[in-house]
């Protein structure tokens, strides 16, 4: 399989040449064409495994074919720590920057003026840990029903650190009408739970 094969826009094959990779790895030859497909997904995959681009990529073209609105932020990707959200970030930043993309980052330990005025200013991407997101959603700062793709990253560990009740308020308050994806290391009862509760009919990868 080559990038090409994804069905992936020209725009962005582009920006994967030119962060140079020359072939796609094993989950993102399965992700990619079931992403761009609207399905949701199940990845069973480590860190290393480019599982980020695995999402993000898709996740830029489906986003540039859309319309921003003001207030209401359009995807949602899920972190355990405010490191992985910031990589996730700095994914997004180089697969799009030729792309008119909006991004926020919602991390803890960050003042949260500067978070509020991004969002006000409407978002394509929010990228967020639980905790922070939780907070600025019950100060009434962040409506999520226009979020119709959400990614949730390393559930495990969301699991490990007791994120499990967070995700599921989150889920709750976003559209019934979405795609998500579901990204683990490991699937452990309560994940495996989070899979059947909040996804439909899923695509199962494991590499
Ligand atoms: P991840 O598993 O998403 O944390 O990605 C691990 C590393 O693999 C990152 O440094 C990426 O830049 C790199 N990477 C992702 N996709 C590819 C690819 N198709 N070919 C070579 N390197 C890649």
């Amino acid at each position: 399989t080559t990038f090409a094969d994804l069905g992936l826009s020209e725009k962005l094959l582009n920006a994967v040449s030119e962060a140079g990779y020359t072939e796609p790895t094993p989950i993102q030859a399965e992700a990619i064409p079931a992403v761009l497909m609207m399905k949701d997904i199940i990845g069973i995959a480590q860190t290393g495994t480019g599982k980020t681009a695995g999402f993000v990529l898709p996740m830029i073209d489906i986003l540039a074919s859309g319309r921003r609105r003001a207030l209401m932020p359009r995807s949602l990707i899920l972190e355990p720590t405010r490191e992985l959200a910031a990589q996730v970030a700095e994914n997004f930043e180089k697969y799009g920057k030729n792309h008119d993309l909006s991004m926020a980052l919602l991390i803890g330990g960050v003042q949260m003026g500067d978070q509020i005025k991004a969002l006000n200013e409407g978002v394509d991407v929010l990228i967020a840990t639980p905790g922070r997101l939780m907070d600025l959603f019950e100060r009434g700062k962040i409506l999520l029903n226009g979020c119709e793709l959400l990614v949730i990253d390393e559930a495990d560990r969301m699991l490990d650190m007791g994120f499990i009740p967070d995700i599921e308020y989150i889920c709750s308050k976003l559209p019934e009408q979405r795609q998500t994806m579901l990204f683990s290391a490991t699937m452990p009862p309560p994940i495996a739970k989070l899979g059947k509760q909040f996804l439909d009919n899923p695509k199962r990868i494991e590499v």
